[in-house]
């Protein structure tokens, strides 16, 4: 079975001039439950100069395909690189293209 790693957040924190987006900053940080995300927010909440805000939040699932690679799932489906394993968004493995449509009760539409 693949494995979980954690949650992998990221946000956006823009400066002074609203749409002098080159000086944007990033902040990033693997965490393991949705708790921890919300910590990792008021961190960096708690260190922001008086121009700057968030404007910005994305997490992913990071997970570990059986085949040892790590995928970060950022797209309704993710697909490793090393096995062709198909993954959604949640880091559930899903059944290969081959049998979609079949009787696995996987409609293109929701994948
Ligand atoms: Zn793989």
């Amino acid at each position: 079975m693949s494995k979980i790693l954690g949650i992998y957040v990221e946000v956006e924190i823009s400066q002074k001039e609203p749409n002098d987006w080159e000086k944007n900053r990033y902040e990033d940080r693997l965490v393991e439950d949705i708790e921890e995300v919300d910590k990792f927010l008021e961190e960096v909440r708690g260190k922001l100069k008086d121009e700057e805000r968030v404007i910005k939040k994305v997490k992913n699932i990071l997970i570990k395909c059986d085949c040892g690679e790590e995928i970060l799932c950022t797209g309704f489906t993710n697909e490793c690189d090393n096995c062709n394993e198909l993954y959604n968004r949640w880091g559930q493995q899903l059944a290969p293209r081959n049998q979609w449509g079949e009787d696995t009760g996987e409609v293109y539409y929701d994948i």
